[in-house]
């Protein structure tokens, strides 16, 4: 496909979206031209389907025209799926084909229960995944750094790389920098004000993003909402996922068991098979509990998630009965042919 085109000339070009700029894609080629795109009728009408960030597609650009129309979107390597937060039972894809899930939790002030969602959500992708700590420099001491980057250690298990940065500290950038190889793309979660923009900006190298300073009148902070695709000198891309205020899960056992490893672990001698943990019989989870050998806030977080996914189940088989489609539909959806490549957890 011929991606340099003469002005006029009627064409077609293959790139990936990098932005969505007020719902237009904005669309990059491989020789780095930017498209500003919508999509075409055909492809919105039946099943939806709209391009989001890292998403391959194909652009016709007609003659005369510098905006493109989006006729195809490739099928998803990976894609980053949580529940749409305006609705009760759809799924919102928010990032796709990236190679690696980084969690960003601020060293000084990690939050585990979001953490440990976070880490669902990353886990369920099949991506690779690394915690990154930031504001390192707010830590008291080298000891708290230790014993911070210990306890989240503990959490995410030996696959997991655990950084530490700070803005002041080159070095610990550069080792991020590193973990995003040349064609490889990564995503950054985490909480407004964690320092998201301010790592891009370093990785990249200049002041690409506005960071989020508190205002001087005490009216809260500015936010950035337009997520983007970012390209590394020497190095791979990475999105940057601000505004990402809801992290409700959508499909999420794989990533659940993963991320709670332990738990699941000691659910396996579980007197049933189905136990729900409450006050059947025989129950290992709980008695793990009682011994002091699994931490109560972290079982109860365990149940707390499992029953957001049942409940979510619950409401999209109504969703479902209500449109009078049969349970076996359900698995024509985006997430699982996602689900299929991405079986096995790269790290
Ligand atoms: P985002 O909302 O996650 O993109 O967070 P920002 O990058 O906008 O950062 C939020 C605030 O934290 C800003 O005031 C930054 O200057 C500050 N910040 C970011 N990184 C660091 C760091 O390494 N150390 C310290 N002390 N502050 C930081
Ligand atoms: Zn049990």
């Amino acid at each position: 496909m011929n991606d340099e085109v003469t002005a006029g000339d009627p064409c077609t070009v293959a790139g990936q979206v990098v932005k969505l700029d007020r719902g237009f894609p904005l669309v990059r080629t491989a020789s780095g031209r930017e498209i500003r795109c919508e999509h075409a009728i055909a492809l919105v009408k039946g099943e939806d389907v709209r391009a989001v960030i890292g998403d391959r597609v194909t652009v016709e650009v007609p003659r005369g025209h510098d905006k493109g129309i989006i006729s195809a979107v490739e099928p998803r390597v990976r894609a980053f799926v949580r529940k749409d937060p305006t609705d009760r039972a759809l799924p919102q894809v928010l990032a796709a084909n990236f190679d690696r899930v980084i969690v960003a939790q601020p060293l000084a002030d990690v939050n585990v229960r979001r953490l440990e969602r976070e880490l669902v959500l990353a886990y369920e992708t099949g991506a690779a995944v690394t915690v990154v700590l930031t504001k390192a420099d707010l830590a008291e001491s080298e000891r708290h750094v230790q014993e911070m980057r210990e306890r989240v250690e503990a959490l995410t298990g030996p696959d997991v790389a655990t950084l530490v940065v700070s803005e002041n500290d080159p070095a610990s950038i550069e080792a991020v920098r590193e973990l995003i190889a040349p064609d490889t793309t990564a995503v950054l979660i985490g909480k407004s004000g964690v320092g998201k923009s301010s790592l891009v900006n370093m990785l990249v190298g200049f002041n690409l993003q506005e960071t989020t300073p508190v205002r001087e009148d005490g009216k809260g902070r500015h936010t950035t909402v337009n997520r983007e695709m970012v390209h590394i000198p020497g190095g791979g891309n990475v999105v940057d996922m601000p505004g990402v205020r809801g992290l409700g899960l959508w499909e999420a056992d794989t990533g659940i068991e993963a991320a709670f490893a332990d738990v699941e672990a000691l659910a396996a001698s579980c007197r049933f098979r189905d136990c729900r943990h409450k006050d059947e019989p025989g129950c290992a989870v709980r008695a793990a509990v009682e011994a002091g050998q699994l931490a109560p806030e972290r079982f109860e977080s365990y149940q707390t998630l499992r029953h957001e996914t049942f409940d979510l189940r619950e409401r999209r088989e109504e969703a479902r009965r209500l449109r009078g489609e049969k349970a076996s539909d359900a698995k024509k959806g985006v997430t699982n042919a996602h689900r299929r490549r991405t079986k096995k957890r790269r790290n």
